[in-house]
């Protein structure tokens, strides 16, 4: 049974780069009918806050990358650490070390002076006493010679020289433990087959793997995935644009873009671009993982989500479209709009925020007008035209196209003007701007009582 597992530090927001290892162990899993299990490593009590597992916990939950076990969380299974780290100690695989932070740091600043690699230089590692009111910490014992390698899905074969490894603290003097030997203990008692994240790991994977040896427990697959970039090729920061993920919630991007998104930043089908949830999850495998850092490209994301604007049911995009307005602080007047603005605006929007923008003048019949437009087009000049459209709309028993467009045919005789001019003044008053989409949508939309009310206030507007 394939098991994978996201194990966040909630030290911070759900960044792009971590929804990324999310999306890659859930669709992992799936695919091959597995487990997912989301734990939270919280042993960092300085660091972690509850608003950042909170966030992390909305995020994967807006994208629904749904876990099967968890959220489990370290800060509850410390005496499980500490159990292990004095097994090791009794076994004689890892030691008690009494050396000062004080010392330590000597130690290190002589060591750089030295030009010398600033490693724990073992002062503790054969001592064989114990001081019991003295302060210590758990150090592993770390092979002094010898290679440790492993075959990571992604990379190939990895070898490191034990040599460059130090002898970690698995636990510190006060008793908490450290990520190196937590990450260990917990993916082995978990039953984790597959490790996939990113390859800023790599470096802590041979010290890992001597532990899960010294605890006797089988050592589990392991992919890196090459970090993600920004389009000057450096690591993906703040600078490249939002990097949280409910920004771009926020923002208007669907959930179903994101995925789509996310899952194509490192892994490849063919040269496929859209993706449904069953197809990643029909489709992804990790022998598709490039070795080199995936570019993250804000145009193809908005490409995405202006695709899946266009191709979701207009129902949903509705509802999205409801919450939107409701926080740009516009009141939807009449819910039976929402429908018909977004079968208007779907093809052009590019987010849920932009189309909340571009329909904010239909939900409120007190539109602002533009000024320009205003006075060009409110004038003395065009009020008898306003009064006539208005006279000849009420007439009308029901609307439709053919009965608008005589009405305007109509003006257009008696006032020996251009069709233009006649429509001008009456799409300034139904949206306040001079560019909106066609006048009988718009009227469509809007229905009978906000036309008549808007020409009649752009009417009196006008006297
Ligand atoms: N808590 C670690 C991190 O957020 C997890 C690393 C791992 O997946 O082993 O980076």
């Amino acid at each position: 049974m394939i098991k994978t597992r996201f194990a966040p530090s909630p030290t911070g927001n759900l960044h792009i780069g971590g929804a990324r290892t999310a999306l890659f162990n859930y669709l992992f899993a799936k695919h091959n009918n597995g487990i997912f299990v989301l734990r939270i490593e919280d042993t960092d009590i300085e660091r972690s806050k509850e608003e950042y597992t909170q966030d992390i916990l909305e995020g994967l939950r807006w994208l629904g990358i749904l876990w099967d076990e968890g959220p489990l969380f370290q800060r509850e299974r410390m005496d499980i650490y500490r159990e292990h780290a004095y097994r090791l100690l009794k076994e004689g695989l890892a030691y008690r070390c009494y050396c000062t932070p004080e010392v330590l740091e000597e130690k290190r600043k002589n060591a750089l002076k030295e030009g010398k690699k600033p490693n724990y230089d073992r002062t503790c590692r054969d001592l064989n006493m114990e001081y019991p009111d003295r302060p210590y910490v758990i150090r592993f014992k770390t092979p002094l010679e010898g290679q440790v390698s492993f075959n990571d899905i992604v990379r190939g074969k990895i070898t490191f020289n034990c040599e460059e490894l130090d002898d970690l603290v698995i636990l510190r003097s006060d008793n908490t433990p450290t990520y190196n030997f937590t990450v260990v203990v917990d993916d082995a008692l978990m039953g984790i087959t597959h490790i996939i994240r990113g390859d800023d790991h790599i470096n802590n994977t041979p010290r890992q793997i001597l532990i899960y040896k010294a605890l006797g427990y089988s050592i589990p697959e392991f992919a890196h995935v090459p970090l993600i970039h920004g389009k000057d090729r450096t690591r993906l920061s703040k600078r490249h644009g939002a990097t949280s993920l409910l920004e771009y919630k926020n923002e208007g991007f669907l959930p179903e873009a994101l995925m789509n998104y996310l899952a194509r930043l490192g892994w490849a089908y063919k040269d496929q671009e859209v993706f449904s949830r069953e197809e990643l999850i029909e489709k992804f495998d990790l022998s598709h993982v490039g070795k080199s850092p995936a570019i993250f490209d804000m145009d193809k994301l908005s490409w995405l989500n202006s695709y899946y604007i266009k191709n979701t049911d207009d129902r949903t995009i509705a509802k999205n479209l409801e919450y939107f307005l409701e926080k740009e602080g516009i009141a939807v007047d009449r819910k039976e709009k929402l429908i018909p603005v977004v079968k208007s605006l779907k093809e052009r929007a590019k987010t849920l925020k932009e189309m909340a923008s571009m329909a904010a003048y239909f939900f409120n019949d007190n539109i602002e007008y533009d000024e320009k437009a205003r006075e060009k087009f409110l004038t003395p000049q065009t009020r008898d035209i306003l009064e006539s459209f208005l006279n000849g709309f009420k007439t009308l028993h029901t609307l439709d196209e053919a009965s608008e467009k005589k009405i305007i045919e109509d003006i257009v005789r008696q006032t020996n003007k251009k069709v233009v001019d006649v429509i001008q003044p009456i799409r300034v008053a139904l949206t306040g701007r001079t560019a909106s989409p066609g006048i009988f949508e718009v009227i469509d939309i809007l229905g009978r009582e906000s036309v008549e009310k808007r020409i009649d206030r752009a009417i009196r507007w006008i006297k």
